[in-house]
């Protein structure tokens, strides 16, 4: 229902003005991979398709000035398959897909925006943009101004910033599973060191500070970390010691790749819990944590409340706060029944999540049952 034919595509790329390029890149595994140039505005772009199997495809636009294309398809390929499986274990009717767009930050003129959302519109909804690195709200606008397809705007009836959403849904994911681990219902007391203070680390901060937490923090800004000093009376922790500094909970909220097999035999944490996409270097990094006895909960579960927000503004009502809420919610049973599948089989969480994944996209379980109306979205 999803897919488009390749005639459909040809028909879509040959309709462009003559100053597009744009190739078709044969990729196994990938439902579609195109490759778009546009001298005039100095556009070079790739709109990556993993999956159409559960609905159109979501992800952000990333901005970066990639040093080789090879790289900037590595990383479209790489998010994209990502957001598949993100998007399959929430079950919200979405597929994978992520653009890059290979630039200079001084290259990112209004032409060049526009150009892209003439090569987003080739794709007929099939691939959803939103905001990533290198993208601000003003850029996603002015996207906006020459395609429907495009999510996470903040404007009345969009769903805006995901923040409020990703950080209440770590915070409840953290603590069901420390449930599980525990049997305590609240985490007054627990010791979480949090790495990051930005837009979702802070949120998470606050949160905890009033169930009662012990605070430890660490950001490369030190004003945050005085801030949260001062409000949550946080204990400020180095940033080469946050990821083994003892504490019971490990929450990070700032970069990727924080944990690998040089730090993990040094954690003192039962659980990490946190925003951080990527968080781990490597999946033997999950094995490593199961074989200390320390819990790790998949990245691209716990931290999947931005998505059951922004899936929300392609409700055919349109975006409802309270839905999206609801939404996030399920966030927690949903990593629950992947804690105790992998206690079950005496693996990862992250290899149960995985399965969970696969399960859905080999039996369509949660595929979106209708199509979305964009236009409709355009004049609610
Ligand atoms: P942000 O840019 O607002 O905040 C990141 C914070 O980390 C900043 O305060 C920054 O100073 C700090 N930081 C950067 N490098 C650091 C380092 N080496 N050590 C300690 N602190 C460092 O980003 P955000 O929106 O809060 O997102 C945080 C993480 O969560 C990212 O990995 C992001 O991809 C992921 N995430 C965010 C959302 C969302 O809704 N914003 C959704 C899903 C995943």
């Amino acid at each position: 229902m999803f897919q488009l034919t390749s005639d459909q595509i040809r028909n879509n790329i040959s309709s462009l003005p003559q100053e597009f390029s744009v190739d078709i890149l044969d990729i196994p595994g990938y439902e579609l991979v195109l490759s778009c140039t546009h001298a005039p505005s100095k556009l070079d772009a790739i709109i990556a398709i993993h999956s159409l199997d559960l609905g159109p495809s979501l992800g952000g636009i990333r901005y970066f000035s990639y040093k080789h294309r090879q790289e900037a398809l590595h990383d479209a390929l790489r998010l994209s398959k990502a957001m598949t499986y993100k998007s399959a274990t929430a079950g919200v009717g979405i597929g994978g897909g992520k653009s890059v767009i290979i630039g200079k930050p001084e290259d990112k003129t209004p032409a060049l925006l526009h150009a892209f959302a003439e090569f987003v519109n080739v794709l007929e909804g099939r691939y959803i943009a939103a905001k990533d690195v290198g993208m601000t709200e003003k850029d996603l606008h002015i996207v906006e101004e020459k395609t429907p397809y495009v999510v996470g705007l903040d404007k009345p009836h969009s769903s805006g910033n995901p923040s409020h959403f990703t950080a209440w849904g770590v915070y409840i994911g953290m603590r069901s599973l420390w449930k599980k681990i525990t049997g305590s219902t609240s985490l007054q007391g627990a010791s979480i060191a949090i790495q990051g203070l930005g837009s979702v680390g802070w949120l998470i901060a606050e949160r905890l500070f009033w169930e009662g937490a012990d605070l430890l923090v660490n950001d490369i800004d030190p004003g945050k970390m005085e801030l949260a000093s001062l409000h949550f009376g946080a204990s400020i922790v180095s940033e080469k010691s946050i990821a083994t500094t003892k504490c019971d909970i490990f929450c990070p909220a700032a970069l990727g790749a924080v944990l690998s097999s040089k730090n993990i035999p040094f954690l003192d944490a039962k659980l990490i819990a946190g925003a951080a996409n990527n968080p781990l270097t490597d999946s033997q990094d999950a094995e490593m944590l199961e074989e200390r006895g320390i819990i790790y909960a998949p990245d691209y579960v716990i931290n999947a409340g931005g998505l059951f927000n922004v899936v929300t503004e392609l409700d055919s009502s349109g975006y409802c706060p309270v839905k999206a809420r609801e939404r996030t919610s399920h966030l927690s049973p949903s990593l629950v029944s992947i804690f105790d599948s992998s206690r079950k089989k005496r693996i990862s969480m992250l290899s149960a999540a995985k399965s969970l994944a696969e399960y859905r996209l080999q039996y369509n379980i949660g595929r979106r049952q209708e199509r979305i109306d964009f236009h409709k979205r355009t004049i609610l």
